[in-house]
């Protein structure tokens, strides 16, 4: 990995570098809170289907639900840095489209452009 020295100073990839950083350290201190760690997240199994009287083992799930939720963020954000790495930051993944400005900065680490993130909560992982 070679790492260039832009001498204007701060460059707009240095910048959303740093954002994406403090936002990465920022979940992980919020997961330690639930007290989990990241290998635990990786090992959590939530095969069953949320509905039918699972409601008790959701409720005891939830803090370490919530926890991997933050988790997969964190992940994300490491995926977006290595893009960043890659001069492949703002392209979808599905299509390989630019992702709209609007997006990115409302989620600095999206993979996917709107219409693709559309068709991946439709075809499954339903939350
Ligand atoms: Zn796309």
């Amino acid at each position: 990995m070679s790492e260039t020295i832009d001498p204007s100073g701060a460059s707009p990839r240095d910048e959303l570098r740093s954002v994406l950083e403090e936002k990465r350290s920022e979940l992980l201190s919020r997961i330690e809170q639930f007290g989990a760690s990241p290998t635990e997240m990786s090992n959590l199994n939530f095969g069953k289907r949320i509905g039918d009287g699972t409601t008790y083992a959701v409720e005891r799930m939830t803090g370490a639900y919530q926890a991997r939720t933050l988790y997969e963020t964190v992940k994300e954000i490491d995926q977006a840095l290595a893009r960043l790495d890659a001069g492949a930051y703002g392209l979808c993944e599905v299509c390989g489209g630019p992702i709209p400005g609007e997006r990115l900065r409302a989620i600095p680490w999206a993979a996917l452009c709107v219409p693709c993130s559309g068709s991946l909560v439709r075809a499954g992982a339903r939350r």
